[in-house]
């Protein structure tokens, strides 16, 4: 009999390691070779039009067809000189992948003769027929295609022979059909009101941009294991399995020395990376065995985004040649640690000042506090929609679960700043007035003394915390793309700056002086946010309940969570802010449900296959073996001796039969379960449906298989086990 699971641990323990020799070549010899930046700029393209491209990527500015035509023409002199024989728009569809059409660069003259070309407007524009991507009905299969439109401010890349242009996607009617447009005008609407606030202390600045720093972990399984195990490979994680004797008790994994295969691989990736201008810096073990991260330098959000779009792809591609497969998965394995995508976000000026570093003066320190506080604010207020923006199904496993913050929204800001604000918060309000003020500079404010951060002050368990001179957003998953907590986020920043401001305006208006406004506003915010503050341990149950206290919402799943990206506070703050409409909102709340939904359908189809067709199978042909011995027991020894040592077999040959039974009759509920939720039509409603009804069966059913796995000879089960998926690479 072929087990396929014995199979593929053959293939996967004789691997032997791809050679990945990088030791001709120095990184900034290939760093960014395959981007258009602004060195190749030079050589391709006229200095006024270079010159005229930053200016309008700088303003914000439409590009004029002129200028396309003299950009396309460089741009493709470039991709030629580099192997690039096609181009295509690389975008950022609700799928959450990226997508990109291939087009080749060939033209025919009237003569016939072969062409290479590239125009400003195809450069500008495509009409992908896009009708198969997500649109929550905002486009008409039938009658509309979106199409996608250049976005100048991240840089061209070529991937394998084809040219890629990084570009927005909408539908016909405008509507946005991706994350990066409403990403673009939410770090707008942020510029916008940021910029307006630092100028209360410094008229110089022009421009405030937010800067992102991902952390992404991931897993890696030999590939062969990977593929014996259909789970994995249709659902991304492992819905039975019994924990693995070993796994992360001994901590022995995490920042340990990384294993050859896996650093060949990750040389390699990097490589890839280096090569597109992806600052990748950081490589390390992760807490889990096979668990791994990688980060870069941090950047402009913008870019950000589409380097960690970039990168999961390289990632997944280059594990391929090294017959290795990187699960993204917020929770692969069950009962050990899972991966997010730490955020590490802060806000730069165009002087270059970070605005959440804590200045050497007290007048810089209040510009601090100012976004310090006011960012705690926006948490505060906001606090159901930021924990929507991270809401999916593979997410919801992991946070609250081993070594995850909960899905309670909270912010840390470590002891000293705690301590700060406690002043603030506790101080009167007539101080400014006795003061003799000359203000700005001697806004001595006593209170606020210079602020040196202990770096080692830190939080791990927060699922936003301050880390010195940036928050770190940890909640979110590993899978997702970073633009739907950075949309959230800067969108959310940006409101409360806005009014932040308004209500500094009318303090003055009533006779205040400006600082004192902004102090006492300061210190209000403080006051009002002081529930959304913990510095305790985020993993443990004493939150949980404390949280309850102060009024925090806890929503631990998906469908529930997204109604807040719907509330009429939502819709009114994304269209006030220009990001989002109504109808856009609506389209993707719709999206989200179906999403979620399938994701569980298509989970509970695998374990019902699983299930019925590998597990219960296995347990019977093992039991039929049992009853075999017992039998022959019976003809061999006396009877007084077999019912002694026939005693246990029995035993065994029951407990058997009774999880078989169990996991059949479970499966076909949960079939019928299944079938109640499909006949559902309010997509909200279904969703919810198969949070409550569907979804519960998942654990109940694993209870049994995982104890049949500790029942069953090893060598008939189907499955890769844990203790293989995890320790063999
Ligand atoms: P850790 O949280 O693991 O201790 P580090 O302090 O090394 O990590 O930084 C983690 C990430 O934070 C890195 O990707 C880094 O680029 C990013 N980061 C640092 N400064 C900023 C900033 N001002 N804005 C955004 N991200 C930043
Ligand atoms: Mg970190």
């Amino acid at each position: 009999m072929s087990n396929i699971r014995f199979k593929a641990l053959e293939i996967a323990i004789s691997r032997s390691k791809r050679n990945f020799d990088l030791s001709n070549s120095r990184l900034i010899n290939y760093f960014g070779e395959l981007t258009f930046n602004h060195e190749v700029m030079k050589n391709y393209l006229a200095p006024e039009v270079v010159d005229q491209l930053l200016a309008t990527v700088a303003s914000g500015g439409k590009i004029d067809r002129q200028l396309a035509d003299s950009v396309a023409g460089g741009l493709k002199e470039w991709a030629v000189s580099k192997g690039a024989s096609h181009y295509t728009h690389w975008f950022h569809p609700l799928t959450g992948a990226t997508a990109e059409k291939h087009d080749s660069f060939l033209s025919l003259s009237a003569e016939g003769k072969t062409l290479e070309n590239f125009s400003g407007n195809e450069l500008i524009q495509q009409e992908p027929d896009a009708s198969s991507f997500p649109s929550g009905g905002i486009r008409n299969t039938f009658e509309a295609r979106g199409y996608t439109a250049w976005d100048p401010t991240s840089m061209a890349f070529i991937m394998d022979d084809t040219l890629c242009i990084p570009t927005i996607f909408v539908s016909y009617t405008g509507e946005a059909l991706d994350y990066k447009t409403p990403m673009l005008k939410a770090l707008h609407a942020l510029d916008k009101e940021a910029t307006a606030v630092c100028r209360l202390f410094d008229p110089n600045v022009s421009k405030v941009i937010a800067t992102l720093g991902w952390e992404q972990e991931y897993f890696l399984v030999d590939t062969a294991l990977y593929h014996a195990r259909p789970d994995l490979a249709l659902t991304g994680r492992t819905l039975f399995g019994h924990a693995s004797a070993k796994d992360q008790q001994l901590s022995d994994h995490y920042f340990g020395t990384i294993p050859e295969r896996v650093m060949d691989f990750m040389k390699e990736f990097e490589y890839e990376a280096h090569r597109l201008g992806i600052p990748v810096k950081t490589r390390h073990n992760e807490v889990a065995p096979n668990q791994f991260e990688c980060a870069p330098i941090f950047e402009e959000a913008n870019i950000a985004v589409d380097h960690n779009q970039l990168l999961m792809h390289i990632l997944e591609k280059v594990a391929k040649r090294h017959q290795m497969t990187v699960l993204l998965h917020e929770k692969p394995y069950q009962g050990i640690n899972g991966s997010g995508k730490h955020n590490n976000w802060s806000l730069s000026t165009n002087l270059g000042k970070n605005l959440l570093s804590p200045g050497k003066t007290p007048a810089s320190n209040l510009q601090f506090l100012v976004f310090l506080v006011n960012i705690i604010k926006a948490v505060n207020d906001n606090a159901d929609l930021l924990r929507s923006s991270i809401a999916s199904a593979s997410n919801d496993l992991r946070l609250g679960a081993h070594e995850a913050p909960p899905a309670i929204m909270s912010v840390f800001v470590g002891s000293q700043l705690s301590s700060i604000l406690k002043e603030i918060e506790l101080s009167e309000g007539t101080e400014f007035n006795k003061s003799n003020l000359h203000q700005t500079v001697s806004l001595d404010i006593p209170k606020i003394p210079e602020i040196l951060l202990d770096n080692t002050d830190r939080n791990r368990t927060s699922p936003f915390a301050f880390t010195g001179n940036k928050f770190e957003f940890r909640a979110v998953g590993s899978s997702e793309s970073c633009a739907k907590p950075m949309i959230v986020l800067n969108l959310i920043v940006a409101e409360q700056l806005l009014k932040f401001r308004q209500l500094v305006a009318a303090r003055i208006n009533e006779g205040m002086k400006q600082e004192e406004a902004i102090y006492t506003l300061v210190r209000q915010y403080i006051r009002d946010s002081k529930s959304i503050l913990f510095e305790g341990n985020s993993y443990s149950e004493e939150w949980l309940d404390e949280a309850v206290k102060r009024g925090l919402s806890n929503i631990p799943s998906t469908p529930e969570s997204l109604k807040a990206t719907i509330s009429p506070k939502a819709l009114r703050l994304f269209e006030d802010h220009d990001v989002l409409t109504e109808r856009e909102l609506l389209a993707r709340y719709d999206i989200n449900l179906e999403n979620y939904l399938k994701k569980v359908q298509i989970e509970s189809r695998v374990i019902g296959d699983l299930s019925i067709n590998h597990i219960i199978p296995t347990a019977i042909r093992y039991q039929n073996t049992l009853i075999e011995n017992v039998k022959g027991l019976k003809e061999v020894l006396d009877n007084k001796t077999y019912v002694k040592l026939s005693n246990n077999q029995m035993q065994n040959i029951k407990e058997i039969s009774e999880h078989i039974s169990i996991i059949r009759t479970l499966v076909s509920e949960m079939i019928d379960a299944r079938k109640q939720a499909n006949k559902i039509e309010i997509l909200e409603t279904k969703a919810m449906e198969y949070n409550q009804q569907v979804l519960p069966f998942f654990e109940r059913i694993r209870y049994h298989v995982d104890k049949l796995e500790l029942l069953v000879d090893d060598e008939l089960w189907p499955l890769p086990k844990y203790r293989e998926l995890l320790f063999i690479r």
